[in-house]
């Protein structure tokens, strides 16, 4: 492996927030002042492809990258795109049943599942109490459900997710 890739690894490895792809450019440049962004993503691809760390692609946020490459569950905040790790074992018995359950009803062999688990962090929490009623997510997410329509904008659409 080369240096700078090392080095790569390294920061998203010390890291426990999930950096994103600028996060972690900004701190590789601290090791190696002269690497490019270009050179940055790069070896984020190949880091990924090759199972060193895993890209994430949540739905409601930027890409973001893990050290972690055990399977684990996230927990995304749909305000400012923050991805924490969510407590709790792949092989909990509730997914396992729920998985067993499916099988049954649909017929189809079920290998898997994809889980992600949506909210606010704490801050956004916080400064969502200061928000105007109507722009809160609570809210928001009430009025989707209710009229059932595919809203114009970003965070609307974003929340017609939910119903998915
Ligand atoms: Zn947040
Ligand atoms: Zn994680």
């Amino acid at each position: 492996m080369t240096h700078q890739r090392e080095m790569i690894l390294e920061v998203v490895r010390e890291s426990h927030t999930h950096l994103t792809a600028d996060e972690i450019y900004e701190r590789a440049r601290k090791k190696l002042p002269r690497i490019s962004m270009g050179t940055v993503y790069r070896n984020l691809d190949i880091l990924d492809s090759c199972g060193f760390i895993k890209k994430l692609q949540p739905g409601y946020a930027q890409m973001r990258f893990d050290g972690n490459t055990k399977d684990h569950y996230h927990v995304v905040c749909m305000r400012c795109g923050k991805i924490g790790d969510a407590p709790i074992e792949p092989s909990d018995n509730a997914l396992e049943n729920l998985e067993n359950a499916l099988g049954n009803l649909t017929h189809y062999g079920i290998f898997g599942h994809n889980l992600e688990f949506i909210g606010l962090c704490p801050a956004c929490l916080e400064r969502e109490k200061s928000l105007p009623e109507d722009e809160q997510i609570d809210h928001l997410m009430m009025e989707v459900r209710e009229d059932g329509s595919q809203r114009e904008s970003n965070r609307k659409k974003s929340h017609h997710r939910i119903r998915r």
